[in-house]
């Protein structure tokens, strides 16, 4: 007899959200573990909703939906689908046609789940100010052959070059290759014109200081061997994933904020994801 899915209860709402087929798959069992289900999606979103809240509130975001599984069809979605759920917010952005998702609530985060949203990507604008950059993020992003203590090497140099410039920085694991550096930039006023501005610089110091190691063409061909450090990410529809988002690949690896002191050699990114409580 399979125990590891109740079915009692499985249809009970959470936080007052209904979740239709909560037994439904998104994540496959692998060998060394179970399946996931919507319902553990749901779950795990009202674990962590407070502090991912704090990265997306405020912020448009974008949610990748995968109704039926990871390996199913994967939904990119920027604008809310009328009757889709009043928890996911349409937000009206001056001079675009489409409102924009937003998600403020713990609740809103469950109705995502509902619509299998298994990953969520905001916007890096102050909240509420959509014109105003808040965070600039350097997505190091490495060829195939690269080993992760470069990307941790890397992330680091990225660390201090920020800190000669008077600004602190943290860093996350994105649940795939990668990592994320962020910094705060809210008190310098910026525009995503000056933002992009910023980061393009920055990453194109780095590469000529490094050129072995680092580039800023997007070029897959010409990466081989070397990072490359997205600064892509920082525009005003740019968005990144966001801290404890899941992210629809093999194994449900979330995307998870590290302190400095963790971003070292044994850093196994893969050792975040959603683990079910049941
Ligand atoms: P990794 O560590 O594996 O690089 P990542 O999250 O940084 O993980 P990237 O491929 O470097 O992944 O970044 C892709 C970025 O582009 C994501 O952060 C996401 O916000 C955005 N994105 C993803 N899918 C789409 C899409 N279909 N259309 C537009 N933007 C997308
Ligand atoms: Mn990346
Ligand atoms: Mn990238």
């Amino acid at each position: 007899q399979d125990t590891s899915k109740p079915s009692i209860g499985a249809e009970a709402p959470l936080r007052g959200v209904r979740l239709s087929s909560p037994d439904k798959v998104l994540w496959p069992a692998t060998k060394d573990r179970l399946a996931i289900t919507k319902r553990d999606l749901a779950e795990y979103y009202e674990r962590v909703g407070e502090k991912m809240l704090e990265h997306i509130r405020g912020r448009p975001c974008s949610i990748i939906r995968m109704p039926d599984g990871i390996e199913g069809k994967s939904f990119f979605q920027r604008h809310p689908v009328k009757g889709q759920s009043p928890l996911i917010e349409a937000v009206e952005i001056k001079g675009d046609p489409k409102p924009y998702i937003r998600i403020d609530t713990v609740e809103g985060l469950i109705a995502a789940a509902q619509f299998a949203a298994v990953e969520i990507h905001p916007w890096n604008c102050v909240p509420y100010q959509h014109d105003k950059a808040e965070r600039l993020i350097f997505d190091l992003d490495p060829a195939p052959d690269v080993g992760f203590e470069e990307v941790i090497l890397a992330a680091k140099e990225v660390r201090a070059r920020l800190k000669e410039l008077g600004l602190e920085s943290h860093c996350k694991t994105t649940g795939g290759k990668g990592l994320h550096v962020t910094t705060y930039v809210e008190h310098l006023d910026m525009d995503w014109t000056e933002a992009k501005g910023f980061a393009r610089e920055f990453a194109r110091v780095m590469a000529v200081n490094a050129p072995d190691r680092y580039l800023i063409s997007m070029s897959k061909e010409a990466r081989k061997g070397r990072i490359f450090i997205d600064y892509l990410r920082n525009d005003r529809k740019a968005t990144a994933v966001a801290p404890y988002s899941p992210r629809g690949r093999p194994g449900a690896p979330v995307s998870m904020p590290l302190s400095w002191s963790q971003v070292r050699n044994g850093l196994d990114p893969c050792r975040y994801r959603i683990e079910p409580i049941r």
